[in-house]
């Protein structure tokens, strides 16, 4: 690809979107495949640890080309997988201390953008998780009560009546929300792009358009030749099946967005958002929402599994997809009926069999990789980031014991069972999602979605 402004409005608003093409060096210390947040992170916090570490960060195409340049923009004080945690009590201390270190992540990342001068358009206004039906309505607060109980501040998380949520933002269906203060809202590919430059002046080698296609201990073999390495990691989320011997681990699953054209004043004193709280409305296949610092409502929804785990390098605004997510935004927001919608496009998520984050380093075969963020990956790749910094500097932190380290899943199923599977989910949750949107509960299906998605 040249022209990657089309991978994304956010591509599209950069003023310069070109791989850069460098020399590629014979040897490095250490190694990072995929030049998005995870990879970019764990360069960082090793630089800034350990100075003379000669890094190589290699990327396929361009930084910021795969989920870290096109994703929703909530960057999150929370995980996939911490609901499973906090819940169970054999677990929990360790879910509380894990939640609280994500906390710390959304402040740790407003702090370094700030020290390093990333003007990624950071405000922490907090989520409205806005409850769309009165069953959410149900979850939620449970959800809030259950948090409340094992310690978390009422002025981190607390419950919204439908009136004080219907001031934050009005939807076609608001029943209420939960609020939590722990979100900031960014422009993803100005902090991936901005990062990719801070790394690159501490020293950093970043080769792009150097699509890597095996490694073993010691050695990578990418599209320009070898390269001899100390210490391997791999941060290709939704794309690791790409490489050699690394397939059926993370499933490749697609998420679609749109962004509309700037909107007035007048228009946001009627949809809300005033302090650019991100959004969601509480149903199973998950839609995001967040306010872009130049007035725009950026909105995405998941949105499927190809056969094969086949990948598409830009999704167009013509997708159906994509229109589907147009269809849901403008029923979701009854104010976008006279607004264009400029910008659609997609981005590739990695999804683990157990649908939780790993951060793994082996000291034997001095190889590691860290992701399987399952879409919740903009807070969460920075604490991985620093779990692997540490991990591969032999250091023994915090971090270090957290649960994420060493939480490998079993790898997917081959086909067709792998596309059986998804779809299947996929039509748990979008059953159990339409008996709630009627009024219902949905113990069945939403069981059924459950018990597969943890
Ligand atoms: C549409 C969408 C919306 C999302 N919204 C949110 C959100 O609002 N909040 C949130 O927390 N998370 C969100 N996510 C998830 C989040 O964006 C990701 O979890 C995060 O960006 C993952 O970063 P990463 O660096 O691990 O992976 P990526 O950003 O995908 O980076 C992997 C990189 O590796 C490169 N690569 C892959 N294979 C190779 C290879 N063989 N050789 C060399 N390079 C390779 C790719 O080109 C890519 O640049 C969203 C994801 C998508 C797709």
């Amino acid at each position: 690809m040249d022209d990657y402004s089309q991978i994304s409005f956010w591509f599209d608003s950069l003023e310069d979107t070109r791989a850069e093409i460098n020399e590629l060096p014979d040897s490095v210390d250490v190694a990072i495949i995929g030049g998005g947040f995870t990879g970019l992170w764990t360069a960082y916090y090793l630089k800034t640890k350990s100075p003379d570490l000669r890094i190589g960060v290699f990327e396929a195409e361009t930084v910021g080309f795969g989920a870290s340049g096109r994703n929703g923009g909530w960057c999150m004080g929370s995980a996939n997988g911490m609901e499973r945690l906090l819940y169970s009590k054999k677990t929990r201390q360790e879910g509380i201390r894990l939640q609280k270190v994500l906390h710390d992540t959304v402040d740790e990342i407003g702090r370094i953008c700030q020290a390093e001068n990333i003007d990624c358009h950071f405000a922490k206004g907090g989520t409205l998780y806005v409850a769309g039906t009165p069953e959410v309505a149900r979850r939620h607060q449970d959800w809030v009560k259950f948090l409340q109980g094992i310690g978390f501040p009422e002025d981190e998380y607390c419950w919204l009546d439908a009136d004080e949520s219907s001031k934050r933002i009005r939807l076609s269906r608001n029943h209420g929300a939960f609020y939590t203060t722990h979100c900031a809202t960014i422009h993803p590919a100005r902090l991936v792009r901005g990062l990719a430059t801070v790394v690159r002046n501490m020293g950093v080698k970043i080769i792009e358009k150097c699509p890597v296609f095996a490694y073993q201990t010691d050695e990578l073999l990418t599209g320009r030749g070898k390269v001899t390495a100390e210490k391997i990691i791999r941060a290709t989320e939704g794309y690791t099946d790409s490489i050699q011997r690394e397939r059926r681990r993370l499933l490749p699953l697609y998420s679609m967005v749109i962004a509309t054209e700037p909107m007035s004043e007048d228009k946001w004193q009627e949809i809300g958002l005033a302090k650019r709280e991100t959004f969601d409305d509480g149903r199973r296949v998950v839609i995001y929402g967040q306010r872009t610092l130049d007035n725009r409502l950026v909105f995405g929804g998941r949105a499927g599994y190809y056969f094969g785990s086949k990948r598409k390098s830009v999704i167009s605004p013509d997708d159906l997809a994509v229109q589907v997510v147009e269809r849901q935004v403008r029923e979701l927001v009854p104010a976008l009926n006279d607004v264009e919608i400029t910008h659609g496009w997609g981005g590739l998520m990695g999804v683990p069999r157990h649908w939780r984050p790993c951060v793994s380093y082996d000291e034997t075969s001095r190889t590691g990789w860290a992701g399987g963020y399952t879409g919740e990956g903009v807070g969460a790749s920075n604490l991985a980031g620093r779990m692997m910094s540490d991990l591969v500097l032999g250091e023994k932190t915090d971090l270090t014991t957290l649960p994420w380290v060493d939480d490998h899943a079993r790898r997917w199923e081959p086909e067709p069972i792998r596309w059986f599977g998804v779809k299947a989910i996929e039509f748990f949750g979008d059953r159990a999602d339409k008996v709630e949107a009627r009024g219902g509960i949905s113990r069945f299906w939403g069981s059924l979605f459950d018990l597969f998605v943890g």
